[in-house]
């Protein structure tokens, strides 16, 4: 299990180690990228960047930012830095229109995906004696791959479901004895919910953890899944372009954040609108720079995510490696209502703690919140989103059933031409 041991070291590296590696490898991907990436070659010299002047990462804003249109653009493989022998497969990142962006890994990526990943299995306590099912889709996406990698690295019982018939999900569960569930978050209020039907009490279960990410999900939602299963819940973050679900880093045991691992990814928060970087504490998009990927390393990448920096200092679980707020949303799903910003998580907050589990917001002229549950609701969730976010939406309450139900993340925001 020497991957395993490793996975162990890296999740407890000191901070002088962390600050070491992390400034090497830097030096390094910012001359590979040079040297191996015409893309990066070229946006380099436009932007006036002379790579032997980076010494480290305190350097790093002397580099441009990279984003998503210009790897759409370079599809299929414009962007590789290796040859296409050296390439083992591909994975594809969201957006559903135009050109697909591809992201393509060697077998060094591929291993470095199974051990970022088993630093999470390591935190959440998952071993060999664990049946693991996993119900991200298997393809291009890449939440299936990613946990099964590494479950099949650590000789777990796996059982790769994939996206799907969730009365088999449930079924599976059942007559295997699942202890670990791979889902996206929005999910497995929708195992509970056909459970339920089934006559299944998902508490009476072995069912103890569950590894959960792709889309933003709040405490509230933590909450309703725990009860509902009776098992511990933890936030797995990670984009494809970074290398997959995974990569990035793990939730903290003491639930104080995402721990992002620096030896492998440098993160800064900056404000979306100015590009500036934003001091601790501020909340804006968060930027990656890939360290170690070979295939397509990513410098100062616009990941949209919204989250801030929480600290630099070792935390109380042991981990020395950065804190930053688990992710409350994306840049595109940011709704600006008559001069109120806020995300769908926002609301997601206050209608959970009414236990209610399906919504969906409708941004057009005006803001309509449908959700699952009783009219007689309306009046107090309508002060409460007036009292925390400062404006009055149209609520609508519909009978269990009345949003449509997602096998991957949820749609819970509609929008209906332009917001006013
Ligand atoms: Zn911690």
């Amino acid at each position: 299990m020497e991957l395993v041991e490793l996975a162990r070291k890296g999740v407890y590296l000191s901070k002088r180690e962390i600050e070491e590696v992390k400034n090497r490898r830097f030096r390094a991907v910012v001359k590979y990228a040079f040297w191996k990436s015409p893309f990066y070659r070229k946006k380099f010299k436009e932007h006036g960047v002379d790579i032997d002047r980076i010494k480290g990462v305190e350097d790093i804003t002397k580099l441009p930012l990279t984003v998503k249109q210009e790897l759409r653009e370079s599809y299929p493989l414009k962007m590789c830095c290796v040859p296409k022998e050296e390439i083992v497969r591909v994975q594809m990142s969201g957006g559903t229109t135009g050109q697909p962006v591809i992201i393509p890994y060697t077998r060094g990526d591929v291993e470095r995906w199974k051990e970022l990943m088993l630093r999470a299995f390591h935190i959440a306590g998952i071993t060999s004696k664990d049946v693991i099912q996993i119900t991200p889709a298997f393809g291009l996406w890449n939440g299936g791959f990613g946990f099964h990698f590494a479950a099949d690295a650590i000789d777990a019982f796996v059982i790769p479901l994939g996206a799907g018939n969730t009365r088999n999900q449930v079924k599976f569960m059942r007559d295997f004895g699942t202890t670990v569930l791979c889902a996206t978050a929005s999910y497995p209020l929708r195992i509970a919910e056909v459970a339920e039907e089934m006559g299944v009490d998902l508490r009476e279960l072995p069912i103890s953890k569950l590894l959960l990410g792709a889309e933003p999900w709040t405490e509230e939602m933590r909450k309703q899944i725990e009860e509902s299963f009776g098992a511990t819940a933890y936030d797995i973050p990670g984009l494809t372009e970074m290398g997959g679900v995974g990569t990035t880093g793990f939730e903290c045991r003491m639930r104080k954040g995402l721990h992002v691992w620096e030896d492998h990814y440098v993160v800064e928060v900056i404000d979306p609108e100015t590009g500036e970087v934003l001091d601790e504490g501020e909340e804006g998009e968060v930027v990656y720079t890939s360290l170690t990927r070979e295939a397509m390393p990513l410098i100062r990448y616009r990941s949209g995510e919204v989250s801030a920096v929480l600290s630099r200092e070792p935390c109380e679980c042991g981990i020395e490696h950065m804190t930053i707020k688990r992710i409350r949303g994306r840049t595109d799903d940011m709704v600006i209502y008559r001069g109120v910003k806020f995300y769908p998580a926002d609301i997601e907050a206050i209608l959970a703690s009414y236990g209610i589990r399906h919504y969906q917001i409708e941004v057009g002229n005006g803001i309509v919140v449908k959700f699952e549950g009783d009219e007689s609701l309306i009046g107090s969730i309508l002060k409460d989103v007036k009292e925390f976010l400062g404006f009055k939406p149209k609520l609508v309450a519909l009978n269990p059933g009345g949003i449509e139900r997602s096998k991957g993340k949820a749609k819970r925001l509609i929008r209906v031409g332009d917001a006013s």
